[in-house]
């Protein structure tokens, strides 16, 4: 069958000269709304797909390996994680991994955007089954202004959940964005913040290891792992705080109540494993 560029979503990417792209069944809505634009599609074979500003954001089949990655961690790695606060996530998948941990008392959600929220309850409700949990809040404006009002110390994890690096995003990879955090994290607080492909975006991680530190974040140390549907396949996440980031409760993680389709203590391991091309980071 002849390649019909019309039957398939393709992501390119000119600055990396990469491009995804996966079969399309026919699309399901699209909007702009006051921030961006979004685009639902169903897919031949990754189920369905949601697209901001043309990005990937998520799809029916590989965002366990995400949303797992993005909160088992830095949950694990905290010692009693009770306040999470989620910036971005409007998907709700990263919620709905916080809210297994049976010890979180309070998970705040703060994306920019409510019509992710709202997408997400109509095109990914599995995404969605824990929003009414009674520990979940989900608000809608920017996470920078949120954690700059947020009390000192008032947090235990702060996951940013966000977009990348550009449009809305931007301002929460900033130095100042981190500053709020530190303030709002308790002293064995953590924050873990989607870090783009280590592969791809080597000098991006460099920025926010050297703003972290500059914002008081003495520990920084990065997760990776797959994600087919992000530019190369292979993402991250980095986590940043005042302890050894390598360390975490091993026994928890491995006795933990719930089950994962990827997130396991040795997983956890594995993915702080650093590459030798990354080891002067
Ligand atoms: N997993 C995706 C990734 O790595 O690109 C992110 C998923 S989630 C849909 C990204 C969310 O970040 C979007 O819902 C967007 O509205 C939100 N966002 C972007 N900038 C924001 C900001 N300044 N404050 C709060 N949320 C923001």
């Amino acid at each position: 069958m002849p390649f019909d560029p019309a039957s398939w979503f393709t992501e390119a990417i000119d600055e990396t000269g990469t491009a995804f792209s996966l079969k399309l069944k026919r699309k399901l809505h699209e909007e702009q709304t006051p921030f961006q634009k979004i685009e639902i599609f169903e897919t031949e074979t990754f189920g369905r797909l949601m697209v901001i500003d043309g990005c990937t954001m998520v799809s029916g089949r590989d965002n366990f390996l995400y949303h797992e990655m993005m909160s088992h961690p830095a949950l694990f790695t905290h010692p009693a994680p009770r306040r999470v606060l989620i910036i971005g996530g409007g998907d709700c998948g990263t919620l709905r991994e916080v809210l297994r941990h049976p010890e979180v008392e309070r998970a705040q959600q703060v994306d920019i955007d409510e019509r992710v929220t709202r997408l997400s309850e109509q095109y990914f409700p599995e995404l969605c089954e824990a929003n009414g949990d009674p520990r979940a809040e989900l608000h809608f404006a920017d996470g920078i202004e949120w954690v700059d009002k947020a009390a000192a110390g008032s947090l235990d994890v702060i996951i940013v959940d966000s977009t990348d690096p550009v449009g809305p995003g931007e301002v929460l990879f900033s130095e100042t964005f981190y500053r709020h955090c530190r303030r709002a994290l308790g002293e064995d607080g953590i924050l873990v913040q989607q870090s783009e492909s280590p592969l791809l975006h080597r000098e991006l991680l460099q920025d926010m290891y050297r703003r972290m530190r500059a914002a008081g974040f003495a520990q920084q140390a990065t997760l990776h792992f797959p994600q087919p549907i992000y530019p190369s396949g292979w993402w991250s996440a980095t986590l940043a705080g005042n302890r050894d980031l390598r360390c975490f409760r091993e026994q928890d993680a491995a006795q933990k109540s719930f089950a994962c389709r990827y997130y396991n203590a040795d997983i956890h391991r594995g993915a702080l494993a650093v590459p030798e091309f990354l080891k002067d980071l």
